[in-house]
Parts: structure tokens; sequence; C-alpha cells
């Protein structure tokens, strides 16, 4: 977490005035990573596939999609209160009948709603509520007969969303791992119930191979059946994918069966058919949904956790984050080993080129070599090219990996090639 604040990944929201309970911002290197998660799940999970579209749904929704959904009659948690210190707990979250911060004696659980609710339009009446979504699932399958006829998509196919969700959680913390606001990538795939066991197995392995693919460690990664007390009532399996962070396995996405329910609930409270007509065979039947729901912000933190690490370079404590060379937000910095000879001025024009490329190259000349690269070791970027007195003679630099600290020569020409083949996955 210091690291992540010291070198602008994340900071707490609001900081200035004491911060807000668990809201988080994202700064520089932080929403590289961010969009880096994003752009890699819209490119896997819709740009790569004829049979995925996506879309983007505002935030508030006409209320009655809640009542459909289920949301407003039972999203909620079972929120416990301490005697003595009045801290609030999800009852679940703790164990036994005492306040795990004070000892003091705990209330009888009762019911919270999770769902953030504000007024539209002047008048701050009951009639005027609306909520800030906590999912963005339901904007997906409200329009599921809009997107189907616009783009002619015949099943099985799947709708993909990325946005903000909301939830007024009881106990928050972990860092960014349980927010109040975060961000959802999920994705619909709507598919004949006789397929749905199909699909739930290919998602699964699908999704799983997705966080393999950022470079997490696979021996930090599980997937984890639902028992079948923990499956939510319309769910008829889930998975999780689960990481093992400093606190424990948690969940990073869920992959569930939902069966025809979402749909059926909206057919139903909508009164407007929003069955599927098949074109070969004219059945018209509601079509089952297999979700994959992950989280952005939980992504990042595993990014984050899983390349942390502390190492011993001559003596020295070395505090690095290895992230994956495709992943990382800085790809490469350049240094000028001295600040004559023009030597900065060939370094910054490789910054140049670099970022030409749309790459996120640093320059920077200040303090000694060793110094430059621990500070690109400390936001993980994979390559440091130094300008030396050799450059100028046989326009070639030297090229330093995070990793295994070797240092190659590579002529100025090839670093290009050099770098596309190494940051490529
Ligand atoms: P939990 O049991 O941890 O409260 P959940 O099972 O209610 O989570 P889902 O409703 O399945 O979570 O949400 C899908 C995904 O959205 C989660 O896997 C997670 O990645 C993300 N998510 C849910 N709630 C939060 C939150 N408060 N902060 C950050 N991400 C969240």
């Amino acid at each position: 977490m210091s690291l992540g604040k010291r070198k602008g990944f994340i900071f707490q929201s609001s900081e200035i005035y004491g911060g807000l309970g668990s809201t988080w911002d994202y700064g520089p290197l932080g929403v590289e990573l961010k969009r880096t998660v994003t752009d890699h799940w819209w490119t896997e999970v819709v740009s790569k596939r004829e049979d995925v579209v996506g879309m983007d749904t505002a935030i508030l929704m006409n209320p009655k999609v809640w009542e459909a959904s289920g949301h407003v009659d039972s999203f909620q948690d079972p929120l416990v209160e301490c005697g003595e210190c009045r801290r609030r707990f999800r009852s679940d979250h703790v164990e036994g009948d005492t306040c795990p911060e004070c000892g003091g004696p705990l209330s009888e659980p009762r019911m919270f709603n999770l769902m953030f609710k504000t007024f539209i339009g002047p008048l701050e009446d009951e009639g005027s509520v609306v909520y800030l979504r906590p999912e963005t699932a339901q904007g997906i399958f409200v329009n599921f007969r809009n997107v189907q006829e616009a783009s002619r998509q015949k099943i099985p196919f799947g709708i993909a969303q990325i946005g903000k969700a909301f939830r007024n959680e009881i106990t928050v913390g972990n860092f960014i791992f349980r927010s109040r606001e975060f961000q959802q990538m999920e994705l619909e795939w709507f598919c004949h119930p006789d397929e749905a066991d199909r699909w739930f197995e290919y998602w699964i392995q699908s999704r799983f191979d997705w966080y393999l693919n950022l470079g997490i460690s696979r021996e930090r990664l599980r997937l984890r059946p639902h028992e079948p007390d923990e499956l939510a009532h319309y769910a008829k399996e889930c998975q999780d994918v689960e990481y093992e962070f400093p606190f424990g396995w948690s969940e990073l996405e869920g992959i569930a069966d939902r069966g025809t329910y979402d749909l059926d609930q909206h057919l139903e409270h909508s009164g407007k058919d929003i069955r599927y007509l098949d074109p070969i065979s004219h059945e018209k039947y509601v079509p089952a949904v297999i979700e994959s729901s992950g989280g952005i912000d939980r992504t990042v933190l595993t990014i984050l956790a899983d390349a942390y690490d502390e190492d011993e370079i001559g003596g020295e404590q070395r505090m690095l984050l290895r992230f994956a060379p495709h992943i990382a937000p800085v790809q490469a910095a350049v240094f000028p080993l001295v600040k004559r000879e023009g030597m900065p001025e060939t370094a910054r024009k490789i910054v140049n080129d670099l970022r030409k490329r749309a790459w996120n190259a640093l320059y920077d000349e200040g303090g000694s070599i060793g110094r430059r690269y621990r500070r690109m070791d400390e936001v993980g970027t994979p390559f440091c090219i130094t300008v030396d007195g050799q450059t100028s003679e046989d326009q070639t630099v030297t090229v330093r990996d995070r990793d295994t600290l070797v240092q190659e020569r590579v002529s100025t020409g090839s670093l290009i090639e050099y770098l596309t083949e190494r940051l490529n996955p």
C-alpha cells in the first residue's frame, strides 16, 4: 500500500480531508495498469470474438429493474453492531458474538440493503428514489432484445460490459479489494438451456486462462466451486476464480449458470416478450445465461500483490514489482549516463521514438545509474536503456533486464524490434 501511494498507483480518495470510507483514486501509474486490465479483457472477450458484442449502459436505471432482479428485496447482508464501540460488521465476517475490535457484545443481526439510494428530480420523496447500480449485468439483461435484434446475433452469443458499480458494503477493507465504488467486467452469455452445462465449463476455463495470461502465478490462482448453501437462490452452479492474497484466498470473479432466472424475471415484470425466436427451428424460448462477473480493481490488486518482491543486490535491499512485461505501466526507461557529450539528446530521441509507438517510456537523468535503476524497479519497468560513451562511436546502448539484471548491448536501429519481441506476451 505504501509503495502504491509513493509511486502513484493508488491514493486514498479525498485524502486531504481525511478520506472517505473505502473509496480510492488511481494515480498516473495505477490508471495505466487499470487501462491495461480493461483493454486486455475487452480484447480477449469482445474484439477477438465474433460471437460477443459490447455495450455501455447507464448507472441509473428505472427502479423497477431492481424490483424485478430481486435486489430491492434480497440484495442485503446481515449487519451486527457492537454495544460498546458502536462499530458495525457483516455478521458472516465475524466469528462468535463479541466485537472483534473491543470485545463488546454484538447485537442480533438485522438485514441491511447494500444499494445506494439517491433521488431523481427536485423532490426528495419516495416516488423519486433511484439506485446507483450494484452490478452492471442488469443493464445487459433489460437490453437483451435490443442488442440481439440490432446486432443480428444468433444464440449462442454474449453481451459484455465494463462499468462502475456501487455497494454500500458494511465491512470494507483490504485496500481496493472491497470498496464501495468499483469497476466490474461482466459477460452475459446467452445459450439454449440444453447447452448451458457445456458453456459453463467452457467459460470457467476461458476465464481462468485470462488471469494466467496476465502473468499471474498459477500456484496462487485456483477455481473453487460454490457449496450448495453458498449458491444464490437463482444460480444453478457457480465457481469462483480465487487468488491467494497476503490476507488469504479471496474471490476475483464468479462464473455462474443463472439458468433463465434473469430474463424470466424481466419478462414477467415488464410484460414485454423478450424471448428469442430461433430462425431455423422456429422454437421461441427464454435463453439460459452463463455469467462471468469479475472486478477490475481486484485484478489490479492481484497484479500488484503478485508482482511485489524484495531481493538483495550487492548487499543492498531492493524493492521491486515483477510485472509481466506486456502489462507493465512503464515499458522502458532511458538514461543518459552523464548529462553531457550529446547523451541527453540521444536519450530523448529514443524516448520520443518509443512514445510514438504508444509505449510509456520515461526519461531520467537524475542521480547515479544505480539509483535510477532502483526507481524503475520499484515501478516494475522491465527494461532500462542507457546511452553511454560508446553510443556515439558504434550506435549501441545497453539494455538492462529488471529480473535477470543482465545488460546487453543493442544497436539503436534494432531497439524497437528488440523491445517488441520482449514486450509481447
Ligand atoms: P463478496 O462475497 O466478496 O461480497 P460477491 O460474491 O457479492 O462478493 P459478486 O456479486 O459476485 O460479488 O460480484 C462480482 C465481482 O465484482 C466480484 O467477484 C468482485 O471482483 C467484484 N466486486 C464485488 N463487490 C466488490 C467490492 N465491494 N469491491 C470491489 N470489487 C467488488
